[in-house]
C-alpha cells in the first residue's frame, strides 16, 4: 500500500494539512476568511476542494475550524470531529472563553465578550465522530487519538505503520522550540501533559503540528520528552 501524503499548508497563521492516503482528507481549515489559502494550498498539491472527502477538525478553535462551513459546502465532503468538541464547531455550545488554571484565562473568563468576537466563525455541521482508537475512514492505517487536554476533545491522528503523527495543537513548533499549546486558552493542564506523554509514547520519527514545521528523525520523541521534563516542571511548581 502506498504511504499516506502528508501536505503542510502552512501560508495560514495556523497549519492546515491535506493527508493523501484512498481518498484526500484535509485536517483543519485556517482562521475564517482563509479559504482562499487553504484552497491554494490544495491546488500546490494538484487538487481542489472538490477532490477533498473528508474534513477532519483536531479541535473547535477558529484557528482550525474557521472554514469547515465553507469548505464542506464548497466540497460536499464529510466534517469529522470529536463529539467533545462537536457542540462547539456546531455553534449550539458557547466555549469557554478562557481557562480557570491560568491567571490570565481567568482574566479572559471574567471579560469573555471580546475573545468570543475574535474567536466566532461560521458553525458547521458535524457529520460523523472522531473516538480513540478508529481508523480514518479513507486514510488505511491512520488513527484517531483522543488528548483531552488544549480542548476536552482535541485529538491527533497517528499512523504507527508509517511512523508519523499528526498532534493539532496538542503540542506546537515555533521559531525552532517545542511549546506546549496557550494554557489561557486550554481546556485542562494535567490533560495537555498527558496529551504530549502519550504522543511521546508512540515513539514516531515524524510529527506534524497545527503550528510551525515539522519535527523529524528518530529522536523526535526524545526532543519532545527533554522539553516536557522542563517545562512540566515549571507548570506544576
Ligand atoms: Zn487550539
Ligand atoms: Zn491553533
Amino acid at each position: 500500500m502506498p504511504r499516506t501524503s502528508i501536505h503542510r499548508i502552512g501560508d495560514l497563521l495556523a497549519n492546515a494539512h491535506l493527508l493523501v492516503g484512498e481518498e484526500a482528507v484535509l485536517v483543519d481549515t485556517g482562521w475564517p476568511g482563509r479559504r482562499d489559502a487553504v484552497a491554494k494550498g490544495l491546488r500546490r498539491a494538484g487538487l481542489r476542494p472538490s477532490d477533498i472527502s473528508r474534513i477532519v477538525l483536531t479541535h473547535h478553535h477558529p484557528d482550525h475550524a474557521g472554514n469547515a462551513a465553507a469548505l464542506k459546502s464548497e466540497a460536499g465532503a464529510m466534517i469529522l470531529a470529536h463529539p467533545a468538541d462537536a457542540p462547539f464547531i456546531e455553534g449550539k455550545e458557547r466555549p469557554p472563553a478562557g481557562s480557570d488554571f491560568s491567571r490570565a484565562g481567568r482574566m479572559l473568563s471574567r471579560f469573555p465578550r471580546p475573545v468570543l468576537k475574535c474567536s466566532a466563525y461560521p458553525a458547521a455541521a458535524v457529520d460523523g465522530f472522531l473516538e480513540d482508537g478508529s481508523e480514518v475512514e479513507g486514510l488505511p492505517g491512520t488513527l484517531v487519538m483522543h488528548v483531552p487536554g488544549h480542548t476536552p476533545g482535541s485529538v491527533c491522528l497517528h499512523n504507527p505503520g508509517e511512523g508519523w503523527l499528526l498532534a493539532g495543537d496538542a503540542v506546537s513548533h515555533m521559531l525552532g522550540k517545542l511549546w506546549l499549546p496557550t494554557l489561557s486558552f486550554s481546556w485542562d493542564l494535567e490533560g495537555v501533559l498527558d496529551g504530549v506523554r502519550r504522543i511521546i509514547s508512540t515513539e514516531v520519527r515524524e510529527i506534524h503540528f497545527g503550528h510551525g514545521p515539522p519535527l523529524r528523525g528518530d529522536d523526535a520523541c526524545d526532543r519532545l520528552s527533554s522539553f516536557l521534563k522542563k517545562r512540566s516542571r515549571m507548570c506544576l511548581s
